[in-house]
């Protein structure tokens, strides 16, 4: 342990470490969006501070803009960000995904997809080869295989057509890694695997089953996690069927979804959430349950908060409950003061982190 010539994953007395070139990580953890390589209007000394551990990065967005030869060019994406921690690159494929039911956007083939994000844009091609070549060429500690997500209103046929391709494009990027690491020395970022299948459990096993096989260094949970406010029962099934590797709840979630996911298996959290609320004035405040069920919401435009004087959250050690009254955090949100945004978006964070202490310091249950 410790030598970052062997990256991959340990299996800890609780939950496992990432092991990837910019360092270990415990899990579980919770990976902000920091989709187009940056959390809006906070930069990464204050990210650090708030015990923030590893970012997210949308290789669709950064692969357009700035480039993902620009990125390389600047150093790659820990220099051109200036952070230091893990970044786990998505492939992309969910972005082309949310594309293709515009028209002109996005196309699906058997050979990936092509998008834009704009008429006025020109078309993109990402392939399999071509999502881990963008990811790898922009240095991201965990890369991401190209798969084929699909709406949960989709017909049994397009579930079947998604695993079939997603397990397709899987072996296609697997081989595509390795050829690209052939020639590198350690480290080597970690790669995983999506599984797709929808609502259909068989759909499940058997995508999950053959990427097992193909063999990677974690999964993720494609499609919806998420359902009329509550975690699909897919969500709950998969961690039995990708023994011990790595589980990473794509897009999960809210504090409660997120807490739920852990207990059923999952390591690695990411949402847009805690970044998109601190930004509107919607804070979370940790409740008194041990494992932070029941978060509750403080919204800055009640007039609860006007003449506050306290913090948001008296238990919250962040920039804006250690410096600032909830009143005068009210005033900054009405104003649409840009610190606002700043300071709710560091707050919501480092409740995140928080409730992921409390998660690593418990055990989880079965
Ligand atoms: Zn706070």
């Amino acid at each position: 342990m410790g030598s970052l010539d062997r990256t991959g994953w340990v299996q800890q007395s609780r939950g496992v470490s990432l092991v990837t070139p910019a360092g270990e990580v415990r899990t579980p953890v919770f990976v902000p969006d920091a989709t187009r390589g940056v959390i809006r209007g906070v930069a990464p000394d204050q990210l650090r501070a708030v015990g923030v551990e590893a970012l997210l990065v949308s290789t669709a967005h950064l692969a357009v803009h700035p480039g993902a030869s620009v990125v390389a060019k600047l150093g790659g994406i820990h220099d051109f960000t200036a952070w230091t921690g893990p970044v786990v690159a998505d492939s992309g494929g969910f972005q082309a995904f949310s594309l293709l039911g515009s028209p002109g956007l996005g196309q699906v083939t058997d050979r990936g997809f092509r998008y834009r994000f704009s008429p006025k844009d020109k078309y993109r091609q990402l392939t399999p080869e071509s999502a881990i070549q963008a990811q790898v060429r922009m240095g991201a500690d965990i890369v991401y295989c190209l798969d084929l997500c699909t709406s949960p209103r989709a017909t049994r046929e397009d579930q079947e057509r998604s695993v079939e391709l997603t397990e397709r494009w899987a072996r296609q990027c697997r081989r595509a890694f390795d050829a690209l690491m052939a020639d590198r020395d350690p480290p080597h970022p970690l790669l995983f695997a999506v599984v797709q299948g929808g609502p259909h459990a068989d759909l499940r096993a058997r995508c999950a089953e053959t990427l097992a096989e193909i063999g990677f260094d974690g999964y993720g949970f494609g499609g919806y996690p998420i359902l009329e406010g509550r975690l699909v029962d897919e969500v709950v099934a998969l961690p039995g069927l990708v023994g011990g590797a790595p589980l990473h709840g794509l897009g999960i979630g809210s504090p409660d979804s997120l807490v739920t996911a852990w207990s059923a298996g999952y390591d690695v959290f990411d949402c847009v959430l805690p970044t998109r609320n601190g930004r509107r004035g919607v804070l979370y405040r940790m409740s008194e349950d041990p494992l932070g069920r029941h978060a509750t919401i403080a919204r800055m435009d009640n007039e609860r908060w006007i003449r506050e004087r306290g913090p948001i959250d008296p238990t919250c050690d962040c920039p804006a409950c250690s410096t600032f009254s909830a009143g005068y955090l009210a005033h900054l949100f009405a104003i649409e003061d840009r610190l606002a945004a700043t300071l709710g978006s560091l707050h919501n964070l480092r409740f995140y982190v928080r409730l992921l202490e409390r998660l690593r310091a418990a055990d989880r249950p079965g």
